[in-house]
């Protein structure tokens, strides 16, 4: 029996459990695929800086494949839809009698894997299908009746009891028989896509760099809820990227979490938090499974598609460039255009900002950061919006708006982070940055060259309370 294992956003030979199962169940080799679809990526707003991640950790998953004898096929088609044939005909090219995958839980991409399961099957290849992607999987975790949980607090209750049955880490495959495939060289640039944006400084490719972040990270996980709401310090793990392309597993971070939490999943501040936040990931995940509409640009509360969203381009702009006269919200995007990464609080506080101070689509505001982000995941990213913008599952209450300069003050007492990503407000004493008044006289004072307030707090605010209000 020869396996084919056809990789998607599962870039790693550790705990991969369809690599697993496909080299358990073969005794005439194993072949690896990887398709690239850019037409499919620039329609799901893939940023340049992800794509150029991926291929980056494909080189490395491509080395450690040879050395266990699975040579690495990398084939190219425009969109989804000539994935069937094209997974069908290398598997039969390569005398493959089965397709082994890691489930993808996107609506495009289930019916992509579906139909490539229909065509192997009719051309008698078998096809397998694993979960992979989240800790527990989707329909494991439903209510009383049968319905998938729309809040986090009972969901995670549950999520709790059933973690450790699906903890479990596989080894990495050993080496298998060889073939006379050879594996594929790799493209350097992609149609449509500009690597511009990528910082291989801060993002280096691979399964061992992965490791060695989630190892420090753990060394440090006990002071996680002290420092993970403060930008200017590096107190998240930063493994979101390594995560949203597969070169780590979910269960190798909550293995990670259990061996400095007595094996228990709540016990110690920091690794408990830090769990909650891999359950937040799987609640997302879930979330998308049981209501597709939110992945096809729906709000999860539909009363909520009536909401009277402002049409400006301009507020749009300045907003994403950085430049709305706020600085914890200006900071935040900039570190966004910058690095391709954002951290949590001001996800949180930028994605509130432009949906409620700006009073824009949060539609918009999500395909910005699909377009920007090397971590950006569907899931995670339109729970991320739809929480903000109060349409969502688990939604913050519309009327509780952050304050940006309380959230400063609060976050960024010294200003250490906003005058790194804006650097002319250098000059601005630390304490004007948290109040709109003094930011404003400091930034005339020393000729500062920063942009005044896009909207003003109050009105902003109160036009915000109102459109809510009025649905
Ligand atoms: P850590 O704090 O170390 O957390 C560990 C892991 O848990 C993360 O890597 C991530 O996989 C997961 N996680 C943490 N918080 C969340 C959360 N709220 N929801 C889902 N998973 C979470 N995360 C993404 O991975 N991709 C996105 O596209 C994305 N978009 C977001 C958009 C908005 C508006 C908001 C508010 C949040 C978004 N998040 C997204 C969640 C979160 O901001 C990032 O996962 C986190 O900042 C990544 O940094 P880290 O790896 O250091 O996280």
């Amino acid at each position: 029996m020869r396996s084919l294992v056809w990789f998607r956003r599962d870039l790693r030979v550790s705990d991969n459990t369809a690599l697993h199962h496909g080299c358990e169940m073969a005794d005439d080799g194993v072949i690896g695929l990887y398709v690239i679809t850019p037409e499919q990526w620039q329609a799901h707003d893939d940023a340049g800086c992800k794509v150029k991640f991926w291929l980056d950790n494909l080189r490395g998953l491509s080395a450690i494949l040879s050395l266990l004898n699975i040579p690495l096929l990398i084939r190219a088609c425009g969109t989804f839809s000539e994935v069937p044939e094209l997974v069908c005909s290398v598997a039969m090219e390569n005398q493959c009698d089965s397709v082994f995958i890691n489930q993808e839980y996107e609506v495009n991409e289930f019916r992509r894997d579906q139909a490539t399961a229909a065509t192997c099957n009719a051309a008698g290849i078998q096809f397998e299908t694993y979960h992979d992607r989240v800790i527990v999987p989707p329909d494991e975790i439903k209510t009383k009746d049968g319905r998938f949980y729309s809040v986090f607090t009972p969901y995670r209750r549950v999520w709790d009891t059933r973690a450790l049955e699906f903890a479990k880490v596989l080894p990495a495959p050993s080496k298998q028989k060889t073939t006379d495939v050879e594996p594929s060289p790799f493209p350097e640039s992609i149609d449509g896509f500009s690597f511009d944006d990528f910082r291989e400084d801060l993002w280096q490719a691979g399964e061992a760099e992965a490791a060695s972040r989630l190892e420090r990270f753990s060394t440090a996980i006990a002071d996680y809820n002290d420092g993970r709401d403060i930008p200017s310090i590096n107190g998240t793990s930063l493994l979101s990227p390594y995560l949203a392309a597969g070169v780590v597993s979910p269960r190798q971070c909550l293995a990670a979490a259990l061996a400095v939490n007595n094996g228990k999943i709540a016990g110690a501040d920091g690794p408990t938090t830090w769990i909650s936040e891999l359950t937040w990931r799987d609640f997302y995940t879930a979330v998308m499974v049981g209501f597709p509409r939110v992945s096809m640009h729906r709000p999860f509360k539909v009363k909520t598609d009536d909401l009277d969203w402002r049409d400006s381009s301009a507020d749009l702009e300045a907003w994403k460039s950085g430049r709305t006269g706020y600085p914890i919200v200006d900071a935040g995007m900039r570190q966004l255009n910058q690095t391709g990464w954002m951290h949590n609080r001001l996800r949180m506080v930028t994605a509130m900002f432009l949906t409620k101070n700006l009073l824009i689509d949060w539609r918009l505001g999500e395909q910005y950061f699909m377009q920007k982000l090397i971590d950006g995941d569907l899931a995670a990213n339109n729970g991320g919006w739809q929480w903000s913008a109060s349409t969502g599952t688990d939604a913050v209450p519309y009327f509780r708006i952050f304050n940006p300069f309380s959230q400063s003050k609060r976050f960024d007492p010294d200003g250490q982070f906003i005058k790194k990503l804006c650097p002319e407000l250098k000059p601005v004493p630390s304490k004007s940055l948290h109040d709109p008044g003094k930011l404003k006289a400091a930034v005339e004072k020393h000729g500062v060259d920063y942009p005044s307030f896009v909207v003003n707090y109050k009105e902003g605010r109160e036009r915000a309370l109102a459109a809510f209000k009025s649905l």
